[in-house]
């Protein structure tokens, strides 16, 4: 069978590189007559692939030394929780910006613990469909919270708030290291491995050390596994880190590394991205949903012209017909995953790091062929 252009939110294509290179290692990693996935974490074989991947997270991202780097299980989902547990402990308040579910579910998390949650800015007026401007924040705020990358919404920071000594925390789920970005601005960053890096399992941490709480000084009632400070102390290896995904991880770093670093990857982003956009800006039947200078390189929400209309039945009937068409469609021509998020209705194509231009290009000249028969 050949292989699809994946165009998936997430979990994503990962580059074909780095899953022939896993193929390969699969029954005998480097000589030891066992496949990464059958290895003790503490083995001397395994201990170099954990120590290689944080040390590429830290040459390809440029992390300061007063930063840890670390592994941890859960998901994005659980860093919701993660950052108020251990960094909204001093006045328990917090700012958020309100960009989507992603971090509304953030803002939602920190509430249910008992963080008292000023909403700042929010771009609901027009279905988060841009990022709102704020240029200074001010106040007794633990931290700060942003959703750097918006994946449902398609929405992407062209700035970072300043926040003068109050720390940024950052969500970068669906766009870590798909761009050069400035460590040393932010407090805490997260991310999800899924979208960019890797399969489902890993969510890298990136924490600036004097905001590593003392266990006791965390929120009341925080598990151990919850703590910062029990991963920093034990090299991400306090319990059994989610090796074989790490593994991989690190096989995509070194691609990246291949591809000109973040710097590098960031102009094949550019490039990928503009190639969607110009044509969507250019078209008559398709359009995008976000406002220039929000807009996302890495998740790309559209709509038909057929989403243009009066909100009768017969024309949302009409509507969710041509969407349902276009997505068989395009998986018939080997594009998948293009189906868009309820939330946004359409269609959506996430480009990720690993994406090709190849695979934008196809996409492109199936959307003009289906704009042509429809
Ligand atoms: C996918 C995603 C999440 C949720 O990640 P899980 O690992 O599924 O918990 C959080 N934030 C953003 C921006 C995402 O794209």
């Amino acid at each position: 069978m050949a292989r699809v252009y994946n165009f998936s939110a997430g979990p994503s294509c990962l580059p074909e590189e780095v899953l022939q290179e896993c193929a390969a290692e699969m029954m005998d990693y480097n000589g030891t007559g066992q496949s990464v996935m059958e290895m003790s974490h503490r083995s001397k074989a395994y201990e170099p692939i954990i120590q290689d991947a944080e040390a590429m997270v830290r040459k390809l991202m440029n992390v300061p030394e007063n930063y840890k780097v670390l592994f941890v299980q859960g998901g994005g989902s659980t860093q919701f929780a993660m950052v108020a547990q251990n960094l909204g402990i001093r006045n328990k308040k917090a700012a958020y910006i309100e960009t989507g579910v992603w971090a509304k579910k953030a803002a939602a998390e920190a509430k249910h613990l008992g963080v008292a949650v000023d909403v700042i800015a929010s771009s609901k007026d027009k279905n988060y469909s841009y990022i709102p401007k704020v240029e200074k924040v001010e106040g007794d705020y633990d931290y700060v919270y942003i959703c750097f990358n918006n994946t449902i919404m398609g929405t992407h920071y062209e700035y970072i708030p300043e926040t003068g000594s109050i720390p940024l925390v950052a969500d970068l789920s669906s766009c870590i290291l798909s761009e050069e970005i400035d460590v040393s601005k932010f407090g805490l960053i997260f991310a999800g491995a899924q979208k960019n890096l890797a399969p489902a399992g890993v969510t890298l941490v990136i924490v600036r050390e004097d905001l590593i709480p003392e266990p006791e000084a965390c929120l009341p009632g925080t598990p151990t596994m919850s703590m910062y400070k029990t991963h920093a102390d034990n090299d991400s290896m306090y319990n059994t880190p989610p090796c074989y995904t790490i593994y991989v991880l690190g096989k995509v770093l070194h691609w990246i590394e291949k591809k000109g670093g973040a710097a590098g990857i960031h102009r094949l982003n550019v490039e990928k991205a503009k190639y969607l956009y110009d044509f969507l800006d250019s078209s008559d039947f398709y359009h995008a949903t976000t406002e220039v200078g929000s807009r996302s390189l890495m998740n790309v929400p559209f709509l038909t012209k057929y989403s243009d209309h009066d909100g009768s039945e017969a024309a949302l009937a009409k509507e969710k017909e041509i969407n349902d068409k276009f997505v068989k469609a395009a998986a018939a021509a080997g594009l998948v995953n293009l189906k868009g998020h309820r939330l946004v209705g359409g269609m959506r194509a996430s480009i990720y790091n690993a994406m090709t231009l190849d695979g934008v290009k196809a996409l492109v000249a199936f959307m003009k062929k289906f704009a042509e028969e429809n």
